[in-house]
């Protein structure tokens, strides 16, 4: 008997041609993401791929596999030779570790896929003697319509022995929809949005806008841990860190004040779009949501919008502040979020800002400021970290 985690792709089987590429995309994901734990062949059969258990450490396998995007369910299993004697050792092993951790379940129901169609017996047929087996070693019943548990068997070359399938995130593995820059506040929502693209396959590296000395050391450690969370998932980030405040100073001169929010936000998306442009990504994400605040209106996001030809995800613009906190929760990001830091938008934050900014309006606005050398000289002195 050996125990393996069985991982259950989802899209992953569809994707036709490139399911192979996608297969070894994620196979290498899988092993990075369990460097350092002990683990055994990693492989895949029929849809699937297999890692092999070899110690006592299913926690921390589970925990590691459930970042790995692309895998849709984990089912720790026991695989053994298909013949009826081994199965029904694999089936009492299972059953029992399953019943002394959860005393409580009185019903079952057997699921075979059988894969290997030279079997001699149907699906059907083996149910029933999975049934059987069950029925006289232990204290339960059959229960076909609502079980408490489910007793899967599945026959390939090797048979595989589960009764519990965690379920994990699902998605694409990294980089098969190439690169993005996420604008990272400090906020809850832009480590949402980039969780939400780094899931569809997007491999995310972060910008971050501060504006020391009147935002601290602190409040950029905190943004970094973000960074961090986000790298839990998709791997190594990239954290480039631009000091907003002189372009801030120049619009608070220059600009009119109601309209300081909007201008600098303007000037993110330049910078992002720059970097994009000078570091080949292919999108830009921001945690923007629609009507959340004055300078996400319908006006506030088209104005922003155009300074890039970008492609810009907003994976989050049209849901509610409670589900993305559920998101955050979820992930691991919300507590980090809510610590209170300052924020470099707060700096200068308009008292009424204007809620119906045109493009025209704000060109005009725009007008006495040198927008190249700012943009220009705001990445020459970006500082660039790496995030493992
Ligand atoms: P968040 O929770 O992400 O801070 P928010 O609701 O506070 O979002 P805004 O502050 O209006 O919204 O920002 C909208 C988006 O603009 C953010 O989600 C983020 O993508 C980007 N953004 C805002 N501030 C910064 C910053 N300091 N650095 C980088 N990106 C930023
Ligand atoms: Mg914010």
């Amino acid at each position: 008997m050996q125990r393996v985690m069985a991982l259950s792709l989802g899209e992953l089987v569809l994707k036709g041609k490139n399911r192979h590429t996608f297969l070894q995309k994620l196979i290498g994901d899988i092993k990075k993401n369990l460097r350092g734990i002990d683990h055994g062949k990693i492989y895949h059969n029929m849809g699937k791929v297999y890692v092999e258990v070899v110690e006592d450490n299913e926690e921390k396998l589970i925990n590691r596999l459930k970042h790995v995007f692309g895998i849709v369910y984990i089912a720790p299993s026991i695989k053994v030779e298909t013949n009826p004697e081994e199965i029904e050792e694999a089936i009492l092993h299972v059953v029992k570790e399953t019943l002394e951790k959860h005393p409580e379940y009185k019903t079952f129901k057997a699921q075979t896929s059988r894969g290997d169609k030279t079997y001699p017996l149907t699906s059907m047929e083996i149910n029933n003697k999975i049934g059987g087996i069950v029925l006289k070693n232990f204290d339960v019943k059959v229960d076909v319509h609502n079980p408490d548990f489910y007793v899967y068997c599945d026959l390939k070359k090797d048979t595989y022995i589960y009764t519990e399938k965690i379920k994990a995130y699902g998605g694409l593995p990294k980089g098969t929809n190439g690169r993005g820059l996420l604008l990272l506040s400090g906020g809850i929502d832009s480590p949402v949005a980039g969780f939400l693209m780094a899931k569809r396959g997007v491999s995310i590296d972060c910008l971050h806008f501060h504006s020391y000395p009147f935002t601290s050391e602190r409040a950029e450690e905190k943004v970094k841990t973000l960074a961090s969370d986000i790298a839990s998932f998709s791997g190594k980030v990239n954290f480039y860190s631009v000091n907003i405040l002189p372009i801030q100073k120049e619009i608070n001169k220059k600009a009119p004040e109601d309209e300081m929010t909007i201008i600098s936000r303007r000037f993110m998306m330049r910078i992002a779009n720059k970097l994009a442009e000078e570091r080949g990504y292919d999108s830009i994400i921001t945690g923007e949501n629609l009507g959340q605040v004055a300078s996400q209106t319908i006006g506030g996001l088209q104005v922003t919008n155009a300074v890039t030809d970008k492609l810009v995800f907003r994976p989050l613009i049209g849901m509610d502040k409670v589900n993305i906190i559920d998101i955050a929760t979820e992930i691991g990001t919300y507590e980090t979020s809510i610590l209170p830091f300052e924020d470099c938008c707060t700096v200068f934050l308009p008292k009424h800002p204007n809620l119906r900014p045109t493009i025209e309006g704000i060109e005009e606005s725009e007008k006495d400021l040198d927008i190249d050398s700012l943009v220009e000289d705001a990445i020459a002195k970006m500082e660039v970290t790496v995030i493992e």
